[in-house]
């Protein structure tokens, strides 16, 4: 018989939801997790005014990237280590948790050992042979879906953690490609209800890289919670016009702060705590 390539991550194996204890929250309970800051980390500043805006609004995790997967080569790339201690400084200060993407295998240990959430970007989600290190690990993996991933596709990249021995994998529904070219990505809201349905892990929502513009995050983000997201990462900024990445769509500290007030209600209508 082959196995399904998602058994693990799925309702069969596991049919209670699976939590991870950050102490503060729990994900995967009625309790949502909010993943809040810049694109990128740039400068002490902004990682310290970012941290405390997060924090202000009810944030729990910040969050910034150091290694930047940019469509152009002749983007700006991300700090890289040199960034490390402004995000996890910034996040000390404020009481936060911390998360980071980890693009390279070189990386994983080093990262592994700073920051609280490993996050791998959509670009990296079916890179095997980083997903099996990560699964190697005993951490917290946040795992964007791929631009133009099935939702079958996206569980069986969570696999690969899973079979490495690793559970403690949280998905995140970015947007995907399809024919409207208004926004940025299409928010798939739908593969929130379908990911719970098939699978025990907690999904977050991305309404920031789903709609590319920050007019559009609130709405989108509400919209996820409504349909049963654990959580959210939203592109936070102090001054997005002066961003170095993603800066059309980060919010500045009084929109996220607006945006908390405007989902605590829908979370409340929906069972949900924040
Ligand atoms: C990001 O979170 O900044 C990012 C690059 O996201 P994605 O991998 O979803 O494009
Ligand atoms: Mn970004």
């Amino acid at each position: 018989m082959t196995q399904k390539p998602f058994y693990l991550c799925s309702r069969e194996y596991k049919p209670d939801p699976t939590v991870l204890d950050f102490e503060k929250v729990k994900v995967g309970t009625e309790q949502l997790l909010i993943i809040a800051g810049p694109c990128a980390v740039e400068s002490e500043e902004q990682m310290s005014t970012t941290a405390a805006a997060v924090k202000a609004a009810g944030g729990h995790v910040l969050r910034g990237g150091l290694f930047k997967p940019r469509t152009s080569p002749y983007s700006f790339q991300g700090l890289g280590m040199e960034g490390l201690n402004l995000l996890i400084d910034a996040a000390k200060e404020h009481n936060l948790l911390t998360i980071t993407e980890v693009m390279d295998l070189e990386h994983v240990e080093k990262l592994a050992g700073s920051v609280d959430i490993l996050q791998v970007g959509s670009r990296n989600m079916q890179n095997y042979p980083l997903l099996r290190q990560l699964g190697k690990l005993d951490k917290p993996v946040l795992l964007k879906r791929g631009l133009s991933a099935t939702v079958e596709e996206f569980l069986a990249a969570a696999e690969y953690i899973l079979v490495e021995g690793n559970n403690k994998v949280i998905l995140c529904e970015r947007g995907i490609r399809t024919f409207q070219n208004h926004f940025r990505f299409t928010p798939d809201i739908s593969a929130i209800p379908l990911v719970h349905e098939l699978s025990h892990l907690p999904i977050l929502l991305d309404p920031s890289h789903c709609s590319g513009n920050s007019s559009w995050v609130s709405t989108i983000a509400k919209a996820g919670i409504a349909a049963g997201a654990d959580g959210l990462m939203i592109e936070v900024h102090p001054s997005p016009e002066q961003a170095l990445s993603d800066g059309q769509q980060s919010l500045v500290p009084g929109q996220f702060l607006t945006l908390m007030k405007e989902v605590r209600k829908v979370a409340g209508a929906v069972g949900r705590t924040l």
